[in-house]
């Protein structure tokens, strides 16, 4: 996990009702906080004992034998490599979707240095360098915010509209607005619309494409804008090919100005 991660979701929203974040927390945690959250979540319902920790599951079977009570054989290998087999009554399979990193390839050759997000860790390993960040969701928001401060330039190339959400709205967390209270998704789309306007403006000032999508209908991204916009290093958005597949949009400088 990258130094400056926090979550896009507040701590409200996030948090599992039955044992809330500390009061010292901040509304949008940092992802240190939220790995003492679930440390003290899972000793506090005593969890712990049931967890192996550094373990792989690299086999599951049904046991079909009549003769026997039924369930699973979940075998696992250890940080040391012992393998061993045990029974288990079920299985949940919570592996994750996103974690193994998609790497795209590109046609031609390139002489720099390729990253996924995960592998990110520090902006300082962007100082005086030339950047570009794939992509405008909230990792590569967050890198770009971050590569702002060390980086000669940022580029970022993107395929579609955005939506940019403040962290914070009319002085609360943005996601903590109407809670309790959904409202139809289109007139929920017409209200956050109109929102964004105002708070926002419009992106496509930056050489983001116009949005074409209705807002919500994928995730936005969380970004404070006056960061991507210091003085020190542009950020420029642009479209560039990945493969075959070209990644469609306007291509403008962004105007910078200079707030800090
Ligand atoms: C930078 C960042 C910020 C985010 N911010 C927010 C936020 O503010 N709010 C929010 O709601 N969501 C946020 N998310 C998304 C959230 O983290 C994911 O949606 C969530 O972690 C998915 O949970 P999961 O349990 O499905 O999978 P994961 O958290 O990916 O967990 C899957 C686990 O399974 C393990 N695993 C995989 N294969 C095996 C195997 N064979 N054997 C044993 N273990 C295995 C993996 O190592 C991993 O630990 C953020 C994500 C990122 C990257």
């Amino acid at each position: 996990m990258y130094e400056s991660a926090h979550l896009i979701s507040s701590k409200t929203t996030t948090q599992f009702d039955e044992f809330p974040m500390r009061d010292e927390v901040a509304d949008y945690p940092s992802h240190g906080d939220l790995r003492e959250y679930f440390t003290d979540f899972a000793k506090h319902f005593g969890l712990i004992d049931g967890f192996s920790f550094d373990t792989e599951v690299i086999d599951t079977e049904v046991i079909n034998d009549e003769q026997s009570s039924g369930g699973w054989l979940v075998t696992t290998r250890d940080a040391d490599g012992n393998e061993s087999t045990h029974q288990h009554a079920g299985v949940i399979a919570a592996n994750g979707t996103l974690s193994e990193p998609t790497i795209p390839t590109f046609a031609g050759e390139f002489g720099g240095e390729i990253m996924h997000t995960s592998a990110y860790k520090s902006a300082r390993i962007f100082t005086d360098k030339r950047v570009l960040i794939i992509g405008a969701g909230n990792s590569g928001c967050d890198i770009a915010v971050d590569a702002v401060h060390h980086a000669k330039s940022i580029d970022m190339s993107v395929r579609r509209g955005y939506y940019f959400v403040p962290k914070y709205l009319f002085g609360k967390p943005a996601d903590t607005l109407n809670q309790g209270k959904p409202l139809p998704p289109k007139i929920k789309q017409a209200i956050d619309t109109r929102i964004l306007r105002q708070f926002t403006g419009d992106p496509s000032r930056f050489g983001f494409p116009s949005r074409t999508t209705r807002s919500m209908s994928r995730t936005p991204s969380s970004t404070p804008w006056c960061c991507i916009t210091r003085g020190t290093a542009t950020c420029r958005c642009a479209p560039m090919s990945i493969g075959s597949k070209k990644l469609a949009s306007a291509s403008k400088t962004a105007a910078s100005p200079n707030t800090t």
